[in-house]
């Protein structure tokens, strides 16, 4: 079980989030909507455990992984050693089969700049789920992508959630998406921003 309580988060004197409560059970799938500006990345960075400057508490699982609406590689490691430097003690044969898995195995040896922006962002999926996280949390990561690659990429994160069964939380301001990958789909809003 992941519980989630954000009593209150700001910025100096600025106030984002205030009295937030979020519970996902094992293999949930939550969608939170939300415009841009609202909080919803803050509100992300602190479920993940990356922001604990906030008045509140999460109970999460150790096993973690977060895909960012830039794929955030290793710009000086190859493709592999993005998957296997990240999760140690991966055996190699893992990571190769997940390359496979997303259709990149001859990108082994690339560096992430030899790829398109559409491979990188297969390699940070592949990173994300080779792990087997108990917990994916997704930060608009379909946004500024053509339709066609957005939809590529959408049903890859599809298929890859039912084959790990993963509990997901997915932030974005597209409903489509919201729709297409939650099972559950609630709403960040107002100033400082709640979940409604
Ligand atoms: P969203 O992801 O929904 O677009 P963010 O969580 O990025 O929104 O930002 C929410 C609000 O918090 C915005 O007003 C933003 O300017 C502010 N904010 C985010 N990060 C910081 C920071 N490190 N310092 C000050 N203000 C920030
Ligand atoms: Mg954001």
């Amino acid at each position: 079980m992941i519980r989630i309580h954000v009593r209150r988060k700001a910025f100096g004197d600025t106030e984002v989030l205030r009295g937030l409560r979020l519970d996902l059970a094992p293999g949930e799938r939550v969608a939170v909507l939300g415009p841009s500006g609202v909080g919803k990345s803050t509100f992300l960075r602190i479920v993940a455990g990356v922001d604990r400057a906030f008045e509140g508490e999460v109970q999460r699982p150790d096993n973690i992984a977060i895909v960012f609406q830039e794929p955030t590689l290793l710009r000086w490691r190859s493709v592999l050693q993005n998957l296997t430097l990240t999760h140690p003690g991966l055996p190699e044969e893992s990571a190769r089969a997940m390359l496979r898995r997303v259709g990149l195995e001859a990108k082994a040896g690339d560096y992430p700049g030899q790829l398109s922006l559409g491979q990188q962002r297969r390699v940070a999926l592949a990173r994300a789920f080779v792990g087997r996280p108990e917990l994916l949390i997704l930060d608009e990561p379909f946004v500024s992508l053509d339709p066609a690659l957005a939809e590529e990429m959408i049903a890859l994160t599809e298929s890859l959630i039912a084959e790990t069964r993963p509990a997901v939380l997915l932030v974005t301001h597209v409903r489509a998406e919201a729709e297409r990958l939650g099972e559950r789909i609630v709403r960040l809003e107002g100033s400082p921003a709640t979940l409604v």
